[in-house]
């Protein structure tokens, strides 16, 4: 796979965005700190992004089918196949982590606007007005302390279609 798309999740997700990988930058320290907080084995902890060579090792992406079936298919993203929407990307995508629920949306954008200009927005997308990167649970600024428009402050939150946006709770758990 072209390296170029590692930070494309082939379900949809944005890798840019994911704790795991932001954890893994040098601004990612208080990420890593706040998995130890939570009692998270730092073991693996970090990941380069779904299309790259190193994955986040525990259950999650490492052993993800969505991953493993594009992968086998030969596809940059599930968007480009014929069985799109398929049972397992909708059963992953309303499973009930909040960061799973746009992914059929953004594969539609995928297959409008091209993977490049995809991740271009989404790098735009998942930065502060300051300019400093934030993943998809940090609720204020690291750098300047603004607030982001983020998922909110944790992904395990079973979806609920009347709760707000931002909803959620405090455990970093899995992609
Ligand atoms: S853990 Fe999954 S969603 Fe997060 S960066 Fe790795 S592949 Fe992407
Ligand atoms: S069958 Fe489903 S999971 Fe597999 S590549 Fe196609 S859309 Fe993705
Ligand atoms: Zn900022």
């Amino acid at each position: 796979m072209d390296s170029v798309y590692d930070l494309l999740g082939a379900c949809g997700l944005y890798c840019g965005a994911c704790y795991h990988y932001r954890a893994s930058l040098p601004e990612g320290q208080h990420l890593l700190e706040m998995a130890v907080d939570q009692g998270r084995s730092l073991d693996g902890y970090g990941c380069q992004g779904c299309r790259s060579g190193v994955l986040y090792c525990h259950p999650g992406c490492s052993h993800c089918a969505v991953r493993r079936c594009a992968e086998g298919r030969k596809l940059v993203h599930c968007g480009l196949c014929s069985e799109f929407p398929c049972d397992r990307i909708r059963a992953f995508q309303s499973g009930g982590r909040i960061h799973h629920r746009d992914v059929l949306v953004h594969l539609e954008e995928l297959m409008v606007i091209g993977p490049d200009r995809w991740l271009a927005q989404q790098a735009q997308r998942w930065r502060c007005r300051c300019g400093a990167g934030f993943s998809w649970y940090e609720v204020l600024c690291r750098r300047c302390g603004a607030p982001l428009a983020s998922y909110g402050s944790g992904p395990a939150a079973r979806q609920d279609p009347s709760a707000p946006r931002n909803a959620g709770v405090r455990t970093l758990n899995g992609g």
